[in-house]
């Protein structure tokens, strides 16, 4: 690919209270894709995905957003660029839903584009499924409608780089379907999308690209029928699984062998 990376670390590594969670990742996401982390649990994905936000600072190597060091831009700078879905995203205060979608406008209060709030939080509701959920308070809201109305709010940010931690985890699965085509809509329209996932099956359908963490390392990154191997799966995981292509589509269908 001879396009500079839309957000890209180069040797990064992280560490937390002296312990080094991230050794030399170097990682490339494109804009027009969709970018998968996968990995087992503890693998440093969400971690990589806080050094690649700005929310957490590299010990060593860089992070470039948009070709250029991600180190030093203003929060709001950044809060225009990308938006991020982190795991943790429970808001807990009694605000209304449409309120809390609001507050993705933030960063663009007193510009151009808050002319457009109103609509835009409309459309990021509608999106995400929770335009009758608008008037509630989010603490009486399940959780897998919490999680969609943190993601309204990541959506109405309008930001050309998405990056969002397990979206579908509480997601039943149309739900997690419907994140995951809007996750390639927004590709689709240029943006850079990365997406933490731990369903396998659903990184292989719908990424461009996929990179598997342990351990804090890049294990694989490429193709979703390159990286997901059985024997790599298998020795990254811990589990014995077959892969298969899928009948019509030829997408890899991971099987764990039971
Ligand atoms: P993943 O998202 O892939 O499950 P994380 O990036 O959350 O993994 O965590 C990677 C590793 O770093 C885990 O072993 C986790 O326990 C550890 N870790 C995360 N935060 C801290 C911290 N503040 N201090 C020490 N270790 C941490
Ligand atoms: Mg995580």
């Amino acid at each position: 690919m001879t396009r500079p990376a839309a957000l890209e670390a180069r040797s990064l590594c992280v560490e937390i209270d002296g312990a080094r969670l991230l050794h030399d990742v170097d990682f490339a996401a494109h804009a027009g894709r969709v970018h998968a982390l996968i990995g087992p649990n503890g693998a440093g994905k969400s971690t990589l995905l806080a050094a690649l936000s700005g929310d957490l600072p590299a010990a060593s190597g860089e992070v470039r957003l948009g070709d250029a060091p991600l180190a030093g831009r203003s929060p709001k700078a950044l809060a225009r660029e990308r938006a991020v879905l982190t795991q943790d995203h429970r808001v807990s205060f009694p605000f209304p839903v449409r309120e809390v979608v609001a507050m993705g406008r933030h960063p663009w209060a007193r510009s151009p584009e808050a002319e457009l709030d109103d609509a835009i939080v409309d459309d990021a509701l509608a999106v995400t499924d929770v335009s009758h959920l608008a008037h509630r308070t989010v603490p009486s809201l399940s959780g897998g409608e919490r999680a969609r109305v943190a993601l309204a709010r990541v959506l109405a940010q309008r930001t050309p780089v998405l990056m969002l931690d397990e979206p579908t985890a509480a997601l039943d699965l149309k739900h997690q379907e419907d994140v995951l085509r809007l996750a390639r809509s927004h590709a689709q329209r240029g943006d850079t999308v990365l997406v933490v996932l731990h369903d396998l099956n659903l990184a292989a359908a719908y990424a461009d690209d996929i990179t598997l963490l342990r351990g804090g390392r890049v294990v694989a990154t490429g193709a979703p029928a390159e990286v997901l191997t059985a024997e790599r799966i298998e020795a990254v995981y811990g589990q014995a699984v077959e892969v298969l292509p899928h009948p019509s589509t030829g997408v890899p269908l991971v099987l764990p062998i039971r």
